[in-house]
């Protein structure tokens, strides 16, 4: 049997990772403050509690991690599922094949399609809102 692997040991091999995003918008009312001033007295804000403003929704994006180099390739055979695998150790963490790129420019042109795909999705969430006339954290 001959087993024929996409990457082999100490490659160097780009990997793609995944953060939260999203943007604070300032409470108008306090203007950011968190407190308001009425009368003389210090009160807390009634129209953010305190909290200062609000999240925008969160979106998830996606970034090239640093290269790092193929420690282990661990391939099961097993006759009772269909499920064989290749799974690549690097830096710590199981990779499939296809998480792996062997070059940066691969990593990347994922990254920013994936990307652009959340930037449209969550356009459309932001459309959704404005015709449904509310926004998204108004429960
Ligand atoms: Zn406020």
């Amino acid at each position: 049997m001959i087993i024929e692997t996409k990457f082999s040991l100490d490659d160097k091999v780009w990997t793609i990772g995944k953060k939260e995003k999203s943007d604070f918008i300032k409470c108008d009312a306090c203007e950011g403050k968190g407190s308001i001033l009425l009368k003389g007295e210090i009160y807390r804000c009634p129209a953010c509690l305190g909290g200062k403003g609000r999240k925008t929704n969160i979106n998830e994006v996606s970034f090239v991690r640093t290269p790092e180099r193929i420690s282990k390739i661990r391939i099961v055979l097993d006759a009772e599922y269909i499920e064989d695998g290749i799974d690549y150790i690097v830096d710590g963490y199981s990779f499939q094949e296809s998480e792996l790129f062997p070059s940066e420019k691969e990593a990347q042109d994922i990254v920013d399609e994936r990307n652009r795909r959340e930037e449209k999705k969550s356009l459309g969430k932001f459309k959704e809102s404005l015709v449904e006339g509310k926004t998204s954290d108004e429960e």
